[in-house]
């Protein structure tokens, strides 16, 4: 709790610098909506989309899932779609030094086997990565796109990217 304690102290140093933001009503009065592009990208502590990709407020749905895989978050991903307007982009963005590379599902599916879950654990997908970065990337890519929920004309507009983060680039890797 320490360190969110201290981010509560920083929240109420920010109140003072807040821009109170628009409602949806007063968003969709101006001629506006929600936005066009969605990016999927990982959790993890070191990616910072908004500043590597210099997006401002409204521009994109940001999904956070292990590694990036679009599977994880692939139900509000659809969903989100036919609500919104639908999208033009879809981004899979993974990074490099993923975390995910490291995972061991034996050990994953024996930790969680020590729930009240276990039952479930022999079938629950797992956000693991078994092959490189980038071929696993490709195979989320043709994964999305053979969804049978996914707009034919979303299906088209997928792009998987991978970022450096050591030079903070942002490389695209072609589907198959
Ligand atoms: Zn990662």
């Amino acid at each position: 709790m320490a360190l969110f304690n201290e981010l509560l102290q920083r929240n109420k140093a920010y109140v003072p610098t807040h821009k109170p933001f628009p409602t949806i009503e007063e968003i969709e009065k101006k001629g506006g909506g929600p936005p066009k592009t969605c990016v999927v990208t990982c959790v993890d502590p070191r990616v910072f989309p908004e500043t590597l990709l210099g997006i401002n407020w409204g521009e994109v749905f940001l999904f956070r899932t292990i590694a990036g895989r679009p599977q994880s978050c692939f139900n509000d991903l659809v969903t989100l779609d036919a609500v919104s307007h639908g999208f033009d982009d879809l981004i899979i963005m993974y990074h490099t030094d993923c975390g995910a590379l490291r995972f061991n599902e034996d050990s994953i599916r024996s930790e969680l086997s020590k729930t009240d879950g276990k039952d479930q654990v022999p079938n629950l997908w797992l956000p693991t990565i078994t092959k490189s970065s980038e071929e696993s990337l490709r195979s989320d890519l043709e994964w999305m796109k053979a969804q049978p929920l996914l707009r034919k004309d979303l299906a088209k507009c997928i792009r998987g990217y991978i970022y450096d983060l050591k030079s903070g680039e942002v490389r695209e890797v072609k589907s198959a």
